[in-house]
């Protein structure tokens, strides 16, 4: 559907895949005004096509589009809207196991002008495409480095909504940690070059003697949902679950003294991955003997679970498309 001034967003329409007519000097294309989530649709064993808490999918992309200027989506409308695409669209949901059908909302600025202001017209899309098993390989622990050149997002920045921009800033390191063989990069605050924040797609999570920590949410990464829905699952379980600021020397000093158990990612493509190594400067953590840890193999069991409708998860997270 289309943003016009003065209109407000209007005509939903349904097409198929194919290019995007866009003025050259679109404002997204130079200004970098465009914002977007990630999400997926799962198949049960028993043919209901499921989504996994899409309405934080919805109330992300708004708190993205406040930060960008961008006027809010109606976001019960998205929802509904995305729900019926879906059931159209059934056929492309996979059948084979942990296959699932990605979607893309995003929302662009496509007002041509050449000159920094937010634009006065916008196209919110959404695109669907079928998506593999991610772990083809079975849950393999990742080896990722603690970022020491380059800074992703810093507070009052906009490290918090989802923007081509913050990733636009984070692949030279990405491309760097890529030539040394590492998954992805652990970035630290923009200031102190202590703090833990997250790594490229993925919120962080680290198992330090009986706690859970991960890094409290303070504007510059992202709030994901992933993240939130495993701090509830924990802390449903009765586990100590902390969200502070964790400096990076902390958690070397839980590795040296045994005390460093699990780290894993969170997020919608990985669900939960496993960190087996973190390597920090000269100092090279191995964690976990090249296993999962309890922690991680029960959250991944119990959010896949939920996700592909074989457990009953907390209310409302589970969003029945169709049959
Ligand atoms: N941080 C970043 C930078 C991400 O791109 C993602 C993936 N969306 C996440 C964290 C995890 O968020 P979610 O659990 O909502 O997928």
């Amino acid at each position: 559907m289309e943003y016009t001034e003065g209109r407000g967003w209007h005509d939903p329409v349904i097409k198929p895949y194919g290019p995007l007519p866009l003025d050259p000097s679109a404002m997204c294309l130079h200004y970098g005004q465009e914002v977007f989530e990630g999400m997926k649709a799962y198949r049960a064993a028993d043919g209901r096509i499921l989504l996994f808490r899409p309405e934080e999918n919805f109330k992300r992309l708004n708190t993205s589009c406040e930060r960008l200027c961008i006027p809010k989506v109606d976001e019960a409308f998205c929802l509904k809207a995305l729900e019926q695409l879906v059931e159209i669209e059934r056929d492309w949901v996979p059948h084979i196991p942990d296959a699932s059908l990605y979607i893309r909302p995003f929302i662009i600025a496509t007002e041509g002008k050449l000159g920094v202001h937010a634009s006065n017209s916008y196209y919110y899309v959404v695109v669907l495409s079928p998506s593999g098993p991610y772990y083809a390989a079975g849950l393999d622990p990742v080896k990722i480095y603690v970022e020491k050149s380059y800074v992703r997002a810093v507070r009052g920045g906009m490290g918090f909504a989802k923007t081509g921009g913050n990733y636009a800033a984070s692949l030279k390191a990405q491309e760097e940690a890529s030539e040394q063989k590492y998954a992805q990069v652990l970035w630290l605050d923009g200031v102190e070059r202590r703090y833990i924040e997250e790594v490229g797609a993925m919120n962080i999570f680290f198992v330090i003697g009986d706690e859970v920590v991960t890094p409290a949410l303070q504007g510059s990464i992202l709030p994901g949902i992933t993240r939130k829905s495993a701090l509830e699952l924990m802390a449903s379980w009765g586990l100590t679950v902390s969200e502070r600021r964790l400096a990076i020397d902390e958690v070397a000093e839980a590795y040296d003294k045994g005390l460093l158990k699990e780290c894993f990612g969170t997020g919608t493509a990985a669900v939960v991955s496993p960190v087996g190594e973190l390597k920090w400067g000269d100092k090279v953590m191995e964690i976990g003997g090249g296993q999962i840890g309890p922690v991680s193999q029960r959250l991944y069991d119990t959010l896949t679970g939920i996700q592909w409708g074989k457990v009953e998860g907390p209310a409302g997270w589970s969003v029945e498309v169709c049959k």
